[in-house]
């Protein structure tokens, strides 16, 4: 394993098992698969509870630890080695792209999760619709939601968020989200209320939009750190979850998803690069140039 801050980076990656080690009789050469980006130490507590995503010796290579694409080799190498613990087998009628972007419902999957992963008949809103937050909406969807709110302010990533499932959409750049929530509500808040934007203003806003004793889940990393009128959670029982990667083996259940047609990555794949052209990748997302969701490079 090369050290810390040496290696090729890339961490949502697919791709063919070239190899693999003598013990492994999970994955034979040739599988299509893709990686989960956290493996944890296997020996913490955390660990051990399966709570890897939140190992105590995170970034520990020297313990064990790995997080492929970040502290590894990862997606814009040549070959990368993976423990077999973070691979899963693609399924048929899943595209190498599609699986790639398969970690972004990971995560937001382990978030609803931990938030109680059971919608039926409940009203969840989605602030942000980024990548994360248009997973969530198909995700919350196939958990039982029959009603998912999206706020956001992108006209375009609002239309998006209706085709994938979005039942209603805010413009928070036109009308109060926080009201409009309520009014859709009857007054009375969401059941679930999650933070895929990570704006200055959304985890105040998703606060005021919880119905008293819902629940809250940030997803999203803020810039820095954000105001809030926390108080308002603690005095209407509302429950805050935080969720940290795509715990819980989450990848190879939404790659399940993908592949029975419940969950669809396709309209996220916004650009495709060959490998040559990687810099162009980059500066595409770096600039939002052409209104980049998800940038695949493909070797
Ligand atoms: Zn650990």
């Amino acid at each position: 394993m090369p050290p810390y801050g040496e290696f090729i980076f890339g961490h949502e990656y697919a791709g063919d098992v070239v190899a693999v080690g003598s013990t492994v009789d999970e994955f034979r050469v040739g599988d299509r698969v893709v990686v989960e980006a956290h493996m944890g130490c296997r020996r913490c507590e955390n660990c051990i509870r399966g709570h890897y995503t939140a190992c105590l010796n995170y970034g520990n290579a020297r313990r064990g630890h790995r997080a492929n694409g970040f502290t590894t080799n990862g997606g814009l190498a040549e070959y990368a080695l993976n423990h077999v613990n973070t691979l899963y087998g693609i399924p048929d009628g899943v595209s190498y792209e599609e699986a790639t972007v398969v970690m972004t419902a990971g995560s937001p999957l382990f978030g609803l999760e931990n938030a109680g992963g059971y919608f039926a008949g409940e009203t969840v809103v989605v602030l942000g619709p980024g990548p994360i937050g248009l997973m969530t909406i198909q995700l919350a969807k196939a958990l039982g939601a029959t009603r998912v709110i999206l706020t956001g302010t992108r006209a375009s990533r609002l239309a998006m968020g209706r085709r994938l499932g979005a039942d209603l959409v805010v413009n928070s750049k036109e009308s109060d989200p926080v009201a409009a929530v309520l009014d859709l509500t009857g007054g009375k808040g969401a059941d679930l209320v999650v933070d895929c934007a990570g704006g200055d203003e959304t985890f105040d806003q998703a606060i005021h939009m919880a119905k008293p004793g819902g629940k809250l889940l940030l997803v999203a990393f803020y810039h820095g750190p954000v105001t809030a009128d926390v108080s308002d959670a603690v005095r209407r029982n509302v429950t805050i979850y935080t969720e940290r990667g795509e715990g819980g083996t989450s990848v190879g259940r939404c790659l399940a998803l993908l592949g029975a047609g419940r969950i669809t990555a396709k309209p996220l794949v916004t650009h495709q690069f060959p490998l040559a052209r990687v810099r162009e990748a980059m500066e595409t997302l770096e600039n939002r140039s052409g209104d980049p969701m998800k940038v695949v490079v493909n070797p």
